[in-house]
């Protein structure tokens, strides 16, 4: 579990592929109506990730569909954005993680590093520990884990749980949990 991880360029690079696979099978879905969907993405600043990140992976996938009348928005799952938070979705997860273990420096520094303040690293420990156990997603996923991973022990035990054997290489291990978490980070995802 380590930060240095989420500096790397090739980190993102190879979340960025899990992205293009995740969008290719939205678009060949196609729309609801039976329309063709078109790109139509959405340019993002991502933050915490590394400082010299490539501009072309700082896009969130979408489509349009190019029936008139329709042109509905669908904008596929991602591996590396939460809906409309401002920092990587792997931040997130892990800076809360850090937070509910005894490493109160790591946090403080890691905090600078990103330049992440207090009340937002709050806001995320609210996220984890009361909105997200509340979500029709973790009702069902959480099934998926066993033992039952406890609300109180979350990220940090979805952490653990998944990069567990991965201790040369963590990437294949989030590459993991950023996929089981995708559902959550399309538009109605973190609904109850
Ligand atoms: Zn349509």
């Amino acid at each position: 579990m380590d930060h240095q991880l989420l500096q790397q360029v090739t980190f993102w690079t190879a979340l960025f592929s899990l992205d293009q696979e995740l969008a290719e099978e939205v678009r060949l879905g196609g729309c609801s109506c039976g329309g063709v969907l078109h790109r139509a993405d959405f340019r993002r600043k991502p933050r915490g990730g590394p400082p010299d990140l490539p501009a072309e992976y700082c896009y969130r996938f979408s489509f349009c569909c190019n029936r008139e009348g329709c042109r509905k928005r669908v904008t596929p799952p991602s591996v590396r954005f939460l809906g409309r938070k401002v920092y990587l979705h792997a931040v997130i997860i892990l800076v809360a993680a850090l937070r509910q273990g005894a490493t109160p420096r790591r946090v403080c520094l890691l905090a600078e590093l990103l330049e992440i303040d207090r009340r937002t690293i709050a806001r995320w420990q609210v996220f984890w520990q009361e909105q997200f156990p509340q979500t029709a997603f973790w009702k069902v996923a959480r099934g998926f884990l066993l033992p039952l991973v406890n609300a109180a022990s979350l990220p940090l035990e979805l952490l653990r749980r998944f990069l567990h054997g991965h201790d040369s290489d963590p990437t294949p291990g989030w590459k993991k949990l950023l996929e089981f978490l995708s559902p959550i980070t399309v538009t109605g995802g973190l609904k109850c």
